[in-house]
């Protein structure tokens, strides 16, 4: 076996025991507008969450800072980083690129921390044939009305953007069935709390639990 291919085998490997590393991968997704974002900085005050910050190809919005909100890349630099097997996912959104950068995910998860990614359908599509035993999250709004009059409040993108958001936004929801958990997003501090309470009932799955059962055995 050739050191490349000895590489690719041991990166195949560390992805497919995701459930032997100390934390947990955590997707989450929802259409634009969910309050995603505001659920994930009351969860991300937990300092054993790390968020994993993304890369993409559209122009940072007002008060988004490079490295924090996204690392903001032109095409060339995030095609580059897909040539050079950078990224553990990656995918086309309403004419941009964004990817997971894949190294901070895994050092993360080594460390025991419980890493969530933002991202959508389809990137975490590619995270579940790589990555089965992470856990999917799926927030939705109460309705798609309520996501209109969201986005149309955050005031971010035109109204020709806020159409192609909401049709996306339905198309995105039917793909909730492939997650393992629905969070609607009526009342934060509700949602906050079903979060919560996903990755505390997750952590104590058999599967991800044999190690405390043998102890228990043993002791
Ligand atoms: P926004 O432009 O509103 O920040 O993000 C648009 C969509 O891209 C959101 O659904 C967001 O979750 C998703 N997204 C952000 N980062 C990533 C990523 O690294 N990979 C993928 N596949 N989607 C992402």
């Amino acid at each position: 076996m050739c050191i490349r291919d000895r590489t690719y085998s041991l990166k195949i490997h560390t992805e497919r025991n995701i459930k032997m590393s100390k934390g947990l991968l955590i997707v989450v997704s929802a259409p634009s507008g969910c309050g995603k974002g505001t659920i994930l900085a009351q969860v991300l005050k937990n300092d054993n969450f790390y968020y994993s910050v993304s890369a993409t190809t559209r122009f940072p919005r007002e008060g988004e800072v490079d490295g924090v909100n996204y690392h903001f890349l032109t095409k060339e630099g995030f095609e580059k980083l897909i040539a050079e097997d950078g990224m553990l996912e990656h995918a086309c959104y309403c004419g941009n690129y964004y990817g997971t950068p894949r190294k901070a995910v895994f050092d993360k998860l080594e460390e025991g921390k419980d890493v969530i990614l933002e991202i959508e359908v389809q990137g975490a599509m590619k995270i579940k044939e790589k990555c089965p035993d992470a856990v999917f999250v799926f927030i939705l709004p109460p309705s798609l009305g309520t996501l209109r009059h969201r986005l149309e409040k955050r005031g971010t993108e035109t109204p020709e953007v806020i159409d192609k958001r909401v049709g996306e936004a339905a198309g995105e929801i039917e793909k909730a069935h492939n997650y393992d958990y629905i969070i609607v997003n009526d009342d934060l501090d509700d949602a906050v709390a079903d979060f919560l309470a996903v990755v505390k009932a997750e952590k104590m799955t058999v599967k991800r639990s044999s190690e405390t059962i043998d102890e228990i055995l043993n002791k």
